[in-house]
């Protein structure tokens, strides 16, 4: 109690007192800082939830992240792409159901040329002007971040997914290292981007003290958007055996990270709606802002599986919508149409 009182005053904790705390995690410790999440919450975004449309573009990736279920060496992953026509057509629906902004995410597909993706922010931007669009299309040079900025891009996220190298090198093959994941970040951030960072929670190795890195990171790099959900096991990953990470954890550092960073948007996110079915709630009131529901068409949902399980992917947009706003109300919160920019100061 201690500690979370001081984190709550400071917004900043040692690594070894947050490796304490994270030790300390217990059902009313957890309900203690939920508590002041949401307070600090309260304070700077009211009772509001920001949604998201995501839109999954590709599934073909050229990377072999260990625990992911499109990773390229998953051969019973059956691969698509969206054309611009089809994003648009995305974009063109969620305009209307009171989307605001459109987040494209997906696999390291090499179709995705600087061209091509500037080609297309800029159609999106052109059409739906009050919208903000997002990227989450993986590493790219910092040459190409400029330019996805420059075409109008408004935003960018790219999970750290663990801010220790060690553990980092556990969950990806050697090509892919903490320090190349760190530089995209910081130049993301330098190049003007509303910047997102986030890890999984439960990722296979996992220690307390990875953890505690991981919060120190984010306090110091003070990101606009954090995402945070539980790992997943995928059947067709080298992961497939491991255990998922825990609703209780989760929620816990959401709370953490909102008392670290009080104007952070932070998602509750549809991997903590796949472990428990009343999980995208718990996760706002342990302290999120933020939902994502999916706005890619039917026909592709089921094929952008990043773990098994994953949630509503049969239901139409409006559908999830309907719902997602539905659920929000049962525990006092209200999804608005709007941008849902981060609020600094
Ligand atoms: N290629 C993009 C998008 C990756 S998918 C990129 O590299 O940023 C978005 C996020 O899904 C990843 O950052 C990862 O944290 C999460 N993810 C991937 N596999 C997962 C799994 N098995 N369980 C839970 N989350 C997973």
């Amino acid at each position: 109690m201690v500690l979370l009182n001081r984190l709550e005053r400071e917004r900043s904790l040692s690594e070894a007192e947050y490796r304490t705390l994270i030790d300390s995690a217990c059902p009313s410790l957890a309900e203690a800082a939920a508590e002041k999440a949401r307070r600090v919450r309260h304070e700077h975004y009211g009772h509001t939830v920001f949604v998201r449309g995501l839109i999954e573009v590709s599934n073909i990736c050229k990377n072999d992240c260990y625990y992911c279920g499109i990773r390229k060496s998953n051969a019973a992953c059956e691969r698509y792409r969206l054309d611009a026509e089809d994003i648009l057509a995305c974009c063109e629906e969620g305009y209307t159901l009171g989307f605001r902004t459109f987040v494209m995410q997906g696999g390291e597909d090499g179709f995705f040329t600087d061209e091509r993706l500037c080609e297309l922010v800029r159609r999106i931007k052109a059409r739906f002007p009050d919208c903000a669009v997002t990227l989450s299309m993986g590493e790219r040079s910092e040459e190409s971040y400029r330019r996805l900025f420059e075409a109008g891009a408004d935003r960018y996220l790219l999970r750290h997914e663990t801010a220790e190298s060690e553990h980092y090198a556990r969950l990806h093959p050697p090509e892919l290292t903490l320090t190349n994941r760190m530089r995209c970040l910081a130049d993301l951030r330098r190049i003007g981007f509303q910047t997102g960072c986030g890890f999984m929670v439960g990722s296979p190795f996992q220690t307390t003290a990875a953890l505690a890195k991981d919060l120190k990171f984010i306090e110091q790099f003070q990101p606009d958007m954090c995402g945070i959900g539980p790992f997943i096991p995928h059947k067709d990953t080298p992961f497939a055996a491991f255990a998922a990470g825990t609703l209780e954890m989760t929620c816990f550092l959401l709370s953490l990270v909102r008392l670290i960073c009080p104007t952070v948007l932070l998602p509750s996110t549809t991997a903590l709606g796949t472990i428990d079915p009343n999980g995208r709630e718990k996760g706002i009131l342990a302290g999120a802002n933020v939902v994502m529901p999916n706005l890619s068409p039917l026909s592709v949902r089921k094929k952008y599986m990043l773990y098994d399980g994953k949630i509503a992917t049969g239901d139409e947009s409006a559908q999830s919508l309907a719902q997602l706003k539905q659920r929000m109300a049962s525990i006092g919160y209200e999804i608005t149409v709007d941008r849902g920019d981060v609020k600094k100061g």
